[in-house]
């Protein structure tokens, strides 16, 4: 449960489906550190920053609260601590004025699905990392999708006053979303996902030493468990990510979709087992790998994909610099697709922490 920091002004909050606030313990350990801190150094120059998830439904919000920005900027304010980490340009949706304030602005429309009571929610990060792989005409593509294109509409080379692209693309294409709909018929679509669940606490497990000396491995049961062991219980309303390895791959699409001889391909995902246990034994909101596909590369029938999607989960893949963030205690926020009855869609993927 989220506590709320004296002298902060809270202006609303939101509630993940199974009533657990979205913040993970370690992160309001963050918070109240974060707090101290400020106080000790008299509020000047403070590091740190608040995320408040308002009301959702009339007044859907995403409100940064931040001791350094004035009220009514639209953004979402990260400031940045130099000493902390090594991922953060402010350039990338960062401020950094040492005022003090709360920041409030509308991220979305009112979600097609009602949403819970109001609670709160308050996060601190310092750092921001991006799980985003750059999408091109070049990205590996699961086989058989349309390779993106990219076809310039308007060009200053072209002596138009401004410039402009048009996409042609598969809707999986890059880091992406897949939505419940992609393998359930009845499933919700990316558009119509409570937008409560695009907010949650990040759990990355690493399987990659196994990876290294198995292109096939795959996330088990044991290693969620090993995970829970060392970081304590999954937190409500989790996003669970495979770290394993692969991303370094991503350039090389060879490498990447490893298909061997009779065109099957090799990489790890999750095993089914171990996603019947985080849908059924655990409260998540999705899950996430840096592969093409939920499912390892050998798989035919798609079991992990469909054990998720058709219980109302959502996936994330080809995720970006997963060995960049903590296992344990970061936010990820999902900047996903919005198109009308989207099976999935790129998405921007941003870990806070
Ligand atoms: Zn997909």
């Amino acid at each position: 449960m989220c506590g709320i920091p004296s002298g902060v002004t809270i202006r609303a909050a939101a509630r993940s489906e199974g009533g657990n606030v979205m913040c993970s313990p370690l992160v309001m350990e963050k918070v109240q550190a974060a707090i101290t801190r400020r106080r000790l150094f008299g509020l000047a120059g403070a590091t740190g920053a608040a995320v408040v998830l308002a009301p959702m439904g009339g007044a859907q919000r995403l409100a940064a609260l931040q001791d350094g920005t004035p009220p009514g900027e639209p953004t979402v304010g990260a400031t940045v601590e130099p000493t902390v980490g090594a991922t953060v340009e402010p350039t990338v949706g960062a401020t950094a004025e040492p005022t003090t304030g709360v920041i409030t602005g509308p991220v979305a429309t009112p979600a097609a699905t009602p949403v819970g009571p109001s609670a709160i929610a308050v996060c601190t990060f310092a750092n921001v990392q991006d799980l985003t792989h750059t999408a091109s005409p070049d990205f590996p593509m699961f086989p058989g999708a349309q390779q993106m294109q990219i076809n310039v509409l308007f060009s200053f080379e072209a002596g138009d006053i401004f410039y402009k692209n048009e996409l042609i693309l598969d809707e999986h294409t890059g880091t992406h979303m897949d939505a419940p709909a992609h393998f359930d018929e009845n499933g919700v679509s990316a558009d119509r996902l409570p937008v409560e669940r695009l907010l949650a606490p990040l759990a990355v497990i690493d399987i990659s030493a196994r990876v290294a000396t198995d292109e096939d491995a795959q996330l088990m049961p044991e290693d969620i468990l090993a995970w829970e062991a060392q970081f304590g219980p999954l937190p409500g309303g989790a996003f669970v990510a495979m770290h394993s390895g692969w991303a370094s791959r991503v350039n090389d699409r060879e490498r990447y979709i490893n298909l061997d001889a009779s065109d099957t391909q090799h990489y790890p995902g999750f095993h089914p087992d171990a996603t019947a246990l985080l849908v059924e034994e655990r409260n998540i909101v999705g899950i996430g790998v840096d592969t093409a596909s939920l499912d390892f590369g050998p798989s035919t029938d798609f079991e992990t994909h469909i054990t998720a999607l058709s219980a109302g989960k959502y996936g994330l893949e080809n995720l970006a610099n997963l060995s960049l963030v903590p296992a344990s205690g970061a936010t990820l926020v999902v900047g996903g697709p919005k198109h009308r009855n989207a099976s999935g869609g790129p998405t921007r993927a941003l870990a806070l922490y």
